[in-house]
């Protein structure tokens, strides 16, 4: 069902292969990524390590899913030299990514309704990257609810994944820094 949706690669794997590190979550501090406290899917917004750590140990079974990334290496040449801040505020930068990271958000989503009516009860769908679904999210503090509550997904990286170690347990291993076909890693959680 992943494949038939667009994800480049889909692997069942156990749950125990799923690794969690504060690491992950110390580095969407450091340096401060724009949507930390400000995006109700991120830090620390999100349920806390130690708690998800709990959960996690109650799950038996897990699929890894990547999606393609539209950034190719031409992109890329063109922000040589560039400080990250002009590569992030670059419309077609953005654009690109912030579409991407609604179709994986989405592709998950599915998967996790499907497993549900599987009668999988448990099933539980993390994606990858902030929720982009937004212009600019209701964030923190501020006492609103979520615009798209049953469609937006907090990320794996923002419950303390690490998501390259938990990706190659799948046997599904990517490249950090990616030269060229970068993924997002999402992980539908089934019991
Ligand atoms: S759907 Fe909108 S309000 Fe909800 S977390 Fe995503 S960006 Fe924020």
């Amino acid at each position: 069902m992943a494949l038939e949706k667009g994800a480049k690669a889909a692997r069942p794997m156990d749950a125990r292969g799923v690794v969690m590190d504060p690491r992950a979550r110390l580095k969407c501090m450091v340096p401060v990524c724009a949507n930390y406290g400000r995006n109700l899917m991120c830090p620390p917004n999100v349920m806390p390590m130690d708690q998800f750590a709990e959960v996690l140990r109650r799950y038996s079974r897990a699929i890894l899913v990547q999606f393609p990334i539209p950034l190719d290496q031409n992109l890329m040449k063109g922000f040589e030299g560039k400080r990250l801040e002009e590569v992030y505020g670059s419309s077609e930068y953005h654009q690109r990514l912030r579409k991407s990271e609604a179709e994986i958000m989405d592709l998950l989503g599915y998967l996790e309704k499907e497993a549900l009516n599987m009668g999988y009860r448990f099933a539980t769908a993390l994606t990858g990257g902030p929720c982009p679904l937004c212009e600019e999210c209701v964030g923190q503090g501020s006492g609103k609810r979520c615009r798209h509550p049953f469609r937006s997904r907090p990320s794996m990286e923002a419950m303390g994944i690490d998501v390259l170690l938990t990706a190659q347990n799948a046997g599904l291993s990517f490249e950090v820094p990616p030269k060229d076909g970068p993924v997002w890693n999402g992980l539908l959680l089934i019991d």
